[in-house]
This record gives C-alpha cells, sequence and structure tokens, in this order.
C-alpha cells in the first residue's frame, strides 16, 4: 500500500475514510499543498502489479521526465544504448501517462466528491441558516416582546411606584406584593438573564453561525476557488495529458519510425556484421599485405637509396659514356668514311681480281686443254692392255699422259691437267669453275669437249641426268653461274640471264628449245616450211644472234634444268629416228649473261658456250658409206675447221676462217679477243681406241701449243706428235 505523501492534496489521496476529516481539516483553514507527486519506490509493493499504482510523480518529477531527452546529448550515443534509452524513456513516459491518467482520474472523482460535498455542507448551511434565522428572529420577537413587557413593566412599575405611593400606603400590602413583584421581577429579571444569557448564547451562536456561514462562505469560496483551481489543473492537466498525448503520438511516431530505423539498424546491423567479418578478414589480410608491403617498402626504400647512388654514379657514368659516344661516334663516322672508302676499294679490288684473274687465265693460255680418260666400261674388260699410263714426275703429275702399249711406242703428252679414269666430275668442275666465273666477270668463255664417239664427251659435259652426282659440266657451271650471281646481288650486281639449246648436224642448226622441234628431217622440213635459217650474225659488240633461235629468259638453275632436260628429250627424240645419231651432231648450250652494278654502273655481258662436240673418229675407221659418210664428212669438217680457226688465231692471220662451218661461225666471238677456251680431250683407255685416242691427243696439244688473244704462241712440252 503507498505511503501517504504530507504533501499531498486533500483529494489525492484514495482512501476516503479520511476525506471528511480533511475537510473538517479543510473547514479548520489549514492550507492546501501544492500538486506535487513523488515517486515511492516503495509503493511496488501494491497488490494489482501495475507499475502506474506503484509509482507516484511529482510535478518535477514529470518535467524531468518530459525534459529527459533533451538534457542528454543522445546524438552522441551509439544506436543501441540510444534505442535502449528511448525504449525506458518511453516506458517511463508510459508509466508516467498511465499514472496521470489515475491521478486525473481520482481528482476527477475527488472533486467530484468535494463539489457533493460542498454542495450538501451549502444545502445544511442553509438550513442551518434559516434555522438560525427562525431562532434569531424569534429571539428577537421575544426579546421584543420582552422589552415591551419591559416597558409595560418599567409603565408598570411607574403605574406601581405611583401605585407605591398610593400604595406605600399600601405598602405594606402591597409590601407583599411589592415581595412577590419582586420575586417575580427577579424571576423576571432572573428569565430576563437566562433569556439575556439565551440571547448572548443565540447571539454567541448566531456569530458564530455567522463566522461559521463565513467560514463556510469562505471555504465554498475557497472550495470554489479550489475547484476552479483544480478545474484550471485539469485543464493544464488535459493540456498536458493533451501534450503528454501529443508527445506521446509524438514518441510513438518517433518510436515506430526509431523501431524502423532500428528494424534497419539491425538489417544494417547483421548485414554489417558480415561486411564486418569480411572486412575484418580483409583487414586482416590487408594488415598482412600491409606488412609485407612495409617491409617491401623499406627493402624498396633501401633499394632505392642504392639505386639512387647507383643513379648517381649512373649519371656520372652516362656523362662519361656520352663524352665516350661522342668519341665512338667520332670514331664511327671515321669508320663510316673508313667503310665507304674500304667498300670503293673492294669494288676497285673487284675490278682488279677480275683483271688479275684475267691475267691469270690469260697466263695459263686463253686456249687450255683438259683431257679426261673415260674408265673402262664393262664390254671393254675383256682387254686386259692398258694404253694409257700417268707421268709421276713432280713436273708432269697431274699434267702428264703416256699412250702407248708396254712393248710399242710411248706417247707422252701434256696438257693443263690430266683427268684420269678415277676423276669424279665434281674433281673436273673444280678445275673449270674459275673459267666460268670469267663469264659472269664479262668474258666469252668456250668449253666444248672433243673425242672421238664414246671417249665420255657427253658424260663430261652432260652427265647423267638420272643421277644428280654425275651432273656434267654444263648443269654445274649453269648452277654455278646463278648461284654466284645471287651472291653478287649484295654487291649491287644484278644479273639478267637468256639460254639457248641447238644442235649442228650436218651443218645444219636446230633449236633445241623449239616447241616444234623434232628430229632433223622434219626440223629440216620445218626450216624451209617456216623459212627458218637459223641464219647466224654477229653485231659489232661481238654478241652473236641466230635467227628464229629459241632463247628463253631463265631466273634459276632450275628452270635450266628443265630447260636442258627438254632439249636432252628433244635430242634422245631426234637420236632415235636417227639410229644413235647423237655423237654425229655438235651439241651447243649457250648462256648470255647481262649484269648490271646499281653501286658502281658497271655493266658487263658475258657468254659461256658449253659445246658437247660430235665424234672425232676417222672415216676410215668408222667405214661409213651414204648418209654416215656424209655425216662424218661434215663432222671432219667442221672440226678440222675449227682448229683451222684456233691455230689461225694462234699465228694471228689476217684471215680467220670462222665462216667454213657452222660451228666456228657460231663461236666466233668466244674464240677471238680476250675471250677464254677450253678444250676437254675425251679419250678411252682401251687398246682398241688407241689410234682414235693418239690422234685425239695429238690434235689437243697442237691446240693446247696455242695462245689465243693478244699473247703468241706458248712455247709448249709437245712430244710424240
Ligand atoms: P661420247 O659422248 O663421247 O660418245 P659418252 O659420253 O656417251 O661418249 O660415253 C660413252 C659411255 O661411257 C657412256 O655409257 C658413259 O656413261 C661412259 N662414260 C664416259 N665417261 C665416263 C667416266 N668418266 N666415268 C664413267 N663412265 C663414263
Ligand atoms: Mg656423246
Amino acid at each position: 500500500m503507498a505511503h501517504r505523501n504530507q504533501n499531498r492534496p486533500p483529494g489525492n489521496h484514495p482512501n476516503k475514510k479520511d476525506s471528511a476529516e480533511e475537510i473538517e481539516a479543510d473547514k479548520m483553514g489549514r492550507t492546501r499543498a501544492p500538486l506535487t507527486a513523488v515517486v515511492n519506490n516503495a509503493s511496488t509493493s501494491n497488490t494489482d502489479g501495475t507499475e502506474s499504482n506503484t509509482i507516484e510523480f511529482t510535478k518535477e518529477d514529470i518535467e524531468a521526465l518530459l525534459n529527459e531527452k533533451m538534457k542528454r546529448g543522445m546524438a552522441s550515443l551509439d544506436h543501441k544504448k540510444k534505442m535502449d534509452q528511448m525504449v525506458d524513456l518511453i516506458k517511463r513516459l508510459k508509466i508516467c501517462v498511465r499514472w496521470c491518467f489515475n491521478e486525473n482520474e481520482k481528482l476527477h472523482s475527488e472533486v467530484e466528491f468535494a463539489v457533493k460535498k460542498c454542495c450538501d455542507t451549502e444545502i445544511e448551511m442553509y438550513n442551518k441558516t434559516e434555522e438560525l434565522s427562525d431562532t434569531i428572529s424569534n429571539m428577537r420577537n421575544t426579546i421584543s416582546s420582552l422589552e415591551e413587557i419591559n416597558v409595560k413593566e418599567k409603565s408598570e412599575k411607574l403605574v406601581a411606584i405611583e401605585d407605591n405611593m398610593k400604595l406605600q400606603q399600601c405598602n405594606s400590602s402591597l409590601q407583599s406584593d411589592l415581595k412577590s413583584a419582586n420575586e417575580a421581577y427577579r424571576r423576571l429579571d432572573m428569565e430576563k438573564t437566562i433569556i439575556v444569557e439565551s440571547l448572548n448564547a443565540t447571539r454567541d451562536l448566531n456569530k458564530e453561525l455567522q463566522d461559521r456561514l463565513k467560514s463556510l462562505k469562505d471555504s465554498h469560496s475557497e472550495a470554489i476557488k479550489h475547484k476552479e483551481m483544480l478545474a484550471k489543473e485539469i485543464t493544464c492537466l488535459r493540456e498536458e495529458l493533451k501534450k503528454l498525448m501529443d508527445d506521446r503520438d509524438r514518441l510513438q511516431g518517433q518510436l515506430n519510425a526509431v523501431m524502423l530505423e532500428r528494424e534497419k539498424y539491425i538489417k544494417f546491423k547483421y548485414e554489417t556484421y558480415s561486411k564486418l567479418d569480411k572486412l575484418a578478414s580483409k583487414t586482416e589480410a590487408l594488415e598482412n599485405t600491409c606488412s609485407s608491403q612495409k617491409e617491401k617498402i623499406t627493402l624498396l626504400e633501401k633499394k632505392l637509396c642504392d639505386e639512387r647512388k647507383k643513379l648517381e654514379m649512373a649519371d656520372l657514368s652516362a656523362l662519361k659514356t656520352r663524352e665516350m659516344f661522342e668519341e665512338k661516334k667520332n670514331i664511327i663516322r671515321e669508320l663510316q668514311d673508313q667503310l665507304a672508302d674500304k667498300e670503293f676499294q673492294v669494288v676497285e679490288g673487284e675490278k682488279l681480281r677480275k683483271k688479275l684473274h684475267n691475267t691469270i687465265l690469260e697466263l695459263k693460255g686463253n686456249i687450255r686443254v683438259f683431257c679426261r680418260v673415260r674408265p673402262l666400261l664393262r664390254e671393254d674388260r675383256s682387254e686386259t692392255n692398258m694404253v694409257v699410263s700417268y707421268p709421276t714426275s713432280i713436273e708432269m703429275l697431274g699434267r702428264g699422259i703416256e699412250l702407248g702399249q708396254n712393248a710399242g711406242q710411248k706417247h707422252l703428252f701434256t696438257f693443263d691437267k690430266v683427268f684420269n679414269h678415277d676423276a669424279s666430275q665434281h674433281d673436273v668442275f673444280t678445275e673449270i669453275s674459275q673459267l666460268v666465273q670469267s663469264a659472269l666477270d664479262g668474258y666469252k668463255v668456250c668449253i666444248f669437249a672433243y673425242g672421238q664417239t664414246g671417249s665420255g664427251k657427253t658424260y663430261t659435259m652432260v652427265g647423267r641426268p638420272d643421277a644428280p652426282d654425275l651432273k656434267g659440266m654444263i648443269p654445274l657451271s649453269l648452277e654455278q653461274i646463278f648461284q654466284t650471281s645471287q651472291s653478287l646481288n649484295d654487291q649491287g650486281w644484278n644479273y639478267k640471264m637468256q639460254v639457248s639449246v641447238l644442235e649442228i648436224y650436218n651443218e645444219t642448226i636446230k633449236d633445241l628449245l623449239s616447241n616444234r622441234s623434232s628430229g632433223f628431217d622434219q626440223t629440216r622440213a620445218e626450216n624451209s616450211v617456216h623459212g627458218k635459217q637459223y641464219s647466224i650474225r654477229h653485231d659489232k659488240n661481238g654478241n652473236t644472234h641466230v635467227l628464229d633461235l629459241t632463247i628463253v629468259d631463265v631466273c634459276s638453275a632450275a628452270e635450266i634444268s628443265s630447260l636442258l632436260e627438254k632439249a636432252a628429250q628433244i635430242r634422245s627424240m631426234g637420236r632415235t629416228q636417227m639410229n644413235e645419231q647423237s655423237s654425229r651432231s655438235h651439241f651447243v648450250v649457250t648462256l648470255r649473261i647481262c649484269g648490271i652494278n646499281e653501286n658502281t654502273e658497271q655493266q658487263v655481258q658475258g657468254v659461256l658456250n658449253l659445246i658437247d662436240l660430235a665424234g672425232s673418229e676417222r672415216l676410215s675407221r668408222s667405214g661409213a658409206t651414204g648418209d654416215r659418210l656424209k655425216e662424218a664428212q661434215a663432222i671432219n669438217q667442221s672440226l678440222s675447221c675449227l682448229s683451222n680457226v684456233i691455230f689461225a688465231l694462234a699465228k694471228k692471220e689476217d684471215h680467220v676462217p670462222f665462216r667454213d662451218s657452222k660451228l666456228t661461225h657460231l663461236l666466233q666471238p668466244s674464240l677471238e679477243g680476250d675471250s677464254k677456251t677450253l678444250m676437254f680431250v675425251n679419250i678411252s683407255q682401251d687398246q682398241s681406241s688407241i689410234d682414235e685416242s693418239l690422234c685425239s691427243l695429238r690434235f689437243a696439244a697442237r691446240v693446247n701449243a696455242v695462245k689465243l688473244g693478244s699473247q703468241t704462241v706458248r712455247p709448249k712440252h709437245t712430244q710424240g706428235a
């Protein structure tokens, strides 16, 4: 049960038992206590258990409660605390509001009760006042009647006195009367005293009643005032209540907002927590990274320091390097100048080389003779007697050849080179490669193979097309020309090559690259039909032109080999038709080389003639008749013409019979002047061919003794001729 507050207003106490006493106390003019409420913590023992009934509030408490929010700097607190505080405040506000409600109701009932009590007291007072007024009027009436009586009695007294006088006589008589009258008077006086006393009492009562009425009126007015005050307080309280309700609504709204915010906050909190977790792990990782980065940074700073030092050093060295660079630049400039000089020297050197090469070749002889001995073939194996031997003296080694049987006469010959039966195609080519090079240098070069049929001329010049290792001088020379021309590209040389392939049979030219070419009979027929005479012309520049001859521009050795294949095919077709007559014709491959050097504006025009001559065997040996005789005569004619030309050239005769045969006519520019000629003399080493071999070697020895060009006949060691 709540303890009663000493300052509590009279209507505030729930226990009505005391109200009468209080009213009485009020009646006694006790001053009202100010409207205050104190939170009594001890009141929690209230039986209904509600907090509103257990806590009492003072005005200051409420004000403190209302002002509480403003007092605290909530903004600085975190959300959770804020929330808790808000909830606590709301809780307390709710308690306060509930308490206010209860108090209000109590006040209402107390005010009503007080008003009712006041009304009752008023009515009672009225009744009592009326009673008292009646009593007073009665008293007044009594007094007036008593006064009247008094007056009467006074008059009566006077009368009595008069009477006394009169009666004095009758005093005695009347003494008794007087006595009785005195007694009556005494009685009356007593009565009067009593009446006066009662009047006084009545007056006191009246006064008292008046006072009471006054006090009642005062208390009534006070009660009215109190009522008004209460009413004011009620209005105030209502306003406060309204305010509180507004506040409550506002707070409720705020609470809702706060709740929403709280939900959001909780959501946010959970998100934040998860983020926080992630962030924590990230932070950890970052911290790790940070620490490692810090280490790295310190390392890098150290490095930076070092690098700066290095940079300074490098700057210094860069300065030096720049100086060096300038020096080097100057050196490079000098070197470039030197290079230009050297390049010029190279060009000059190249010119010199050509000149020297030419001189060497000239010294070697502008016409040279190589002898090649064919090994014994399977069909020759029956022959036991070897007719060929090679002198081993230092002077003769590789240059000498001895022909003759052991018993018989021996013939020794020396040539520029003698290839025994073991010499490979490659060995042979090595010796002629420099001569081939001369064609690229702009000379006219002529290489031909001379010898009896079957001595290996075709083998030497063409080789075996089926075996790459057995390629003859023609394909090997052409390949070298292409290879060298390509390597000379670096020096600024650009070469244009043209090839033509022909055959001379019975003083008739056959174009072996013509698409129409076939047999000689056909060729002749075609020549007459198409008017193709293949007439030979030489211009003043020493260039040979064979009219109507197919000339093919070639860019690679592969193209040439395919052209040679084609020519060989056409030639072999002819051979079949002409019954192994290929050895009856001269096979001429001509490569025209035109070189231009873009750098030096030099220009060269070289010609390389590669000729597989017809068999040189004598008519007596072949025993030919008819067409074969004619063929043999034509061959002999052209071969003797060739030797005539060579000897005429050697003797520097005014007239050189070039035009006596198609072959010499064709080769004229390649035999004159500073042109270079190489003759292979092919011989067989079998005994049966000894005579023909001897003839060939004798002819070759004569040729070998000849020096073409500006020089005269060089004395050469020739024996057995
Ligand atoms: P030619 O053309 O002078 O009539 P060939 O070149 O046709 O003679 O040669 C006749 C035969 O001898 C061919 O079968 C050829 O292969 C062979 N022959 C020629 N010279 C050699 C050599 N140096 N080594 C191997 N075989 C050769
Ligand atoms: Mg041949």
